[in-house]
């Protein structure tokens, strides 16, 4: 069911949306070679905590996840993408960091993702975390009453398409509220002028992610990291976006 929300409820969903770009920030700030996926994990869940908000990850069990996800921040890594669950791993020079991060705060969701290059970037990781970028603001920018849902996914798909990459369909953006996943889903690539008619009030993650070579995925032993088929690297960006009538908010900018 898609729901819409009213001029009140976008700014009392403002909040959330700061506090999530806080933490993303404070993680990028603290991502470094030697950091150890768990740490940035327990920063994310002591901010939680201290901030009095509420983890959409950590009880998460979704039909294709293999148990509650358990932690409160994703950390993929390299030749993972989504969902990667944080484990014992120490960042190394070089290593491509995708974070995934979703809250609630007084009763309201905000999601965001970034990707960022620990140490000394490949040429090549810092194209595709550009590329990722630049989608994403395809994709905001398509996000304005009168336009359709699939002007959002032409307007990501574009920019994959130029740069020579494919796009998978399986993941993309979805509706936000006062739960983490709602309707529409919001593909990374689609026709425009087709879908649903975009009105005030609709709030979704707009989350392009793509791979160098590749766009197919399997899911890592671990039942929940979401890696490429080929092994080549991968990076996701995302931000939460009220469609408006004075233009797209984008509720966690950083
Ligand atoms: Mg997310």
């Amino acid at each position: 069911m898609i729901e819409l929300r009213t001029p009140a409820q976008i700014e009392e969903m403002r909040p959330a949306g700061r506090f999530v770009a806080e933490v993303l920030t404070a993680l990028s700030a603290a991502a470094d070679v030697g950091v150890n996926l768990l740490e940035l994990d327990a920063l994310a869940h002591q901010m939680i905590k201290d901030r009095g908000a509420k983890s959409c990850y950590i009880d998460y069990h979704p039909s294709f996840g293999a148990s509650p996800f358990g932690k409160v921040l994703c950390t993929s890594v390299n030749d993972a993408v989504l969902h990667g669950l944080p484990h014992d791993y120490a960042l190394v020079d070089g290593d491509l960091l995708s974070l995934d991060f979703a809250v609630s705060v007084d009763g309201w969701v905000a999601d965001s993702a970034v990707s960022l290059v620990v140490g000394t970037p490949r040429e090549e990781d810092l194209k595709l975390i550009e590329v990722a970028t630049k989608a994403l603001e395809a994709g905001i920018a398509a996000a304005v009453p009168g336009n359709r849902l699939g002007d959002i996914s032409w307007a990501i798909g574009e920019v994959a398409h130029h740069a020579g990459l494919g796009v998978n369909l399986q993941f993309g953006g979805h509706g936000v509220g006062r739960t983490m996943h709602g309707d529409p889903h919001v593909p990374n690539d689609g026709r425009a002028g087709r879908g649903l008619k975009l009105k005030s009030g609709l709030v979704i993650a707009i989350e392009p992610w793509f791979l160098h070579t590749t766009d197919e995925i399997y899911t890592d032993p671990d039942g929940w990291t979401l890696r490429s088929q080929d092994g080549s690297r991968g990076a996701h960006m995302e931000h939460t976006v009220a469609i408006t009538a004075d233009g797209p908010i984008v509720l966690t900018a950083r």
